[in-house]
């Protein structure tokens, strides 16, 4: 069994009732909500996939580095808050951000 086949879920209200909506700007798939009571209806995969883009650990390292809150980082590279939590919390990436900090100073 393969596990390509992901739902599409509306981040703004969690409908499962998803269209797509031609490709918005880096082309990036984007998807309309059929949901009537959505407050925005219209979303890009990137929302989705965003958390497991290979860099947005990264950035959101180095935001942190930079004095960033976490809401700001999350806010700003369109995550949720628990993403760049649970990024800050991966010791994997602690390492990392030592040295990015001692680059800082
Ligand atoms: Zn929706």
């Amino acid at each position: 069994m393969s596990k390509h086949m992901l739902e599409v879920e509306c981040p703004s209200c969690g409908g499962k009732n998803i269209s797509k909506n031609g490709m918005g700007h880096q082309g990036m798939q984007r998807y309309l909500c059929n949901n009537k009571e959505c407050p925005k209806k219209s979303f890009m995969l990137k929302y989705l996939y965003n958390g497991c883009e290979h860099g947005i650990e990264w950035k959101i390292i180095t935001n942190t580095a930079n004095g960033q809150g976490i809401r700001d980082i999350a806010r700003s590279l369109e995550v949720s808050t628990q993403k760049v939590l649970d990024t800050l919390k991966n010791k994997r990436f602690h390492k990392q951000r030592k040295l990015r900090l001692y680059q800082h100073n």
